[in-house]
């Protein structure tokens, strides 16, 4: 890392695209590296949606160099613990989820939603510029300038462009026409909300914990937010992506029923979680294998924009706040634009591919089995998920971005 003082960086107005997790977080690095940045998010304000997400050990040091570590871990439940069961609820395997000792931070589950809204209302605190309904159409390049023009006929310019804005990033679409489009991975993700109250006799170690549960005819995992509230979510193999009208008009009595044709007769609280849950999501899974490159000029890509990683992973939001958190540390070192977005790709293309292709072997996990394929699956998740479930934390979890 360039050892230049801050005073040789970037210091011209960034246009960031999209203020979703990284967007947001990227705005508030920009800031805290004394750059000026405008955040054009697509939706009205409020429009966050989304189930409940893991955020792990990685994903909470980038919150706590932003000073929210604390205020998300009060908005959420600490998840000591994975623990892996069967659809009887026999205990299969079970291992730590990172510790506080090893990595600094605990790894935490919360809804999407109160994570959006921790970093949008830290932007707002802190002056940043964010705008609504401004949906990013196409980018012109004018002299040393980039200009985003948006679906409204209105348009902004800046010295760059970040394209945060997700899995379908019309950045990308723009900047690399001809690149990989993400891909479905024949999966879509359901979930839900259940209030802690329903689930009265749930433990602490229970709350403390992401339960996931391998029954032949599906896979439901479940960890506890804000007030222990219980987030449970489901992947269900489909040949067909779900269509946009079927995920705007998802009803509860819909996923009740879905769910109970498939989770009944499952280990408790599985049946109490379906049938007292509001909030419900459902979600197609895409993922980006990999991009022949992430910048291209005065545009570079960040977050799922850049890597979509399938929800499996657990580490789309982390990754997202790594990659924020790198970029505006090297910006802040270096006015040299170009060397910088080459340099941030290097660094983070091999982190981002390695997880990306594990949530993609964690999707294909998911599959309906037959009971014989079942025992068979159970006995190798009891001894390798023991023996291994924690190799590989130090690498995933150990990752730090320093910012001085
Ligand atoms: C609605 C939704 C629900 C989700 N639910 C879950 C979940 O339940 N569990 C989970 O693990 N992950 C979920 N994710 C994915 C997870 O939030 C991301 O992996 C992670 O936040 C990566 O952050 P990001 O900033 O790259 O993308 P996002 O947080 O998705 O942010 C992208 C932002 O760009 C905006 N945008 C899109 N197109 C444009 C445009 N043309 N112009 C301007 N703005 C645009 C979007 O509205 C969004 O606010 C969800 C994502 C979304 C969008």
């Amino acid at each position: 890392m360039s050892t230049q003082p801050p005073t040789t960086g970037f210091r011209g107005q960034v246009l960031i695209i999209g203020g979703g997790i990284g967007g947001n977080a990227l705005g508030l690095f920009l800031k805290k590296a004394g750059i000026s940045s405008t955040i054009f998010e697509g939706y009205p304000y409020k429009q966050a949606v989304g189930g409940g997400l893991g955020l792990a050990p990685n994903g909470m040091n980038v919150l706590h160099a932003l000073g929210l570590a604390e205020m998300a871990k009060s908005r959420a439940t600490v998840a000591l613990e994975n623990v892996f069961l069967n659809q009887q609820g026999k205990l299969l395997a079970r291992f730590k989820n990172g510790t506080v000792e090893a990595f600094g931070q605990p790894g935490i589950c919360i809804l999407r939603s109160t994570l959006y809204d921790i970093l949008t209302e830290a932007a707002k605190k802190q002056g940043i510029d964010i705008r609504y309904q401004k949906k990013l159409k196409t980018i012109t390049y004018a002299a040393d300038k980039v200009i985003a023009h948006f679906e409204d006929g209105t348009s902004a310019e800046g010295d760059l462009l970040i394209g945060a804005d997700g899995v379908h990033s019309q950045t990308r679409h723009l900047i690399l026409p001809n690149a990989p489009k993400p891909q479905y991975v024949g999966i879509i993700g359901v979930g839900g909300v259940t209030p802690a109250a329903a689930v009265p006799n749930m433990t602490r170690r229970e709350k403390e914990a992401f339960t996931f549960t391998y029954g032949a005819s599906g896979f439901f995992g479940y960890g506890c937010g804000e007030n222990g509230d219980v987030l449970w979510w489901s992947n269900l193999v489909r040949e067909r992506e779900l269509t946009r009208d079927e995920i705007l008009n998802v009803s509860v009595e819909d996923i009740q029923r879905e769910m109970m044709a498939i989770f009944k007769g499952y280990h408790e609280p599985i049946e109490t979680l379906i049938r007292n849950t509001h909030s419900p999501i459902k979600m197609n899974v895409s993922d980006i294998q990999t991009l022949p490159t992430w910048h291209n000029g005065r545009v570079v890509l960040l977050g799922d924009a850049a890597h979509a990683v399938s929800p499996n992973s657990g580490q789309g939001a982390s990754m997202a706040l790594e990659d924020a958190m790198l970029l505006a540390k090297l910006l802040h070192h270096s006015a040299d634009y170009a060397r910088v977005f080459s340099r941030y790709e290097q660094e983070r293309k091999p982190r981002v591919e390695k997880i990306v292709a594990e949530g993609r072997r964690l999707a294909g996990d998911k599959k309906v089995v037959t009971p014989f394929q079942q025992k068979i699956r159970e006995l190798m998740m009891t001894v390798f998920i023991n023996l291994f479930g924690t190799r590989g934390q130090k690498w995933l979890y150990g990752y730090k971005v320093a910012w001085e």
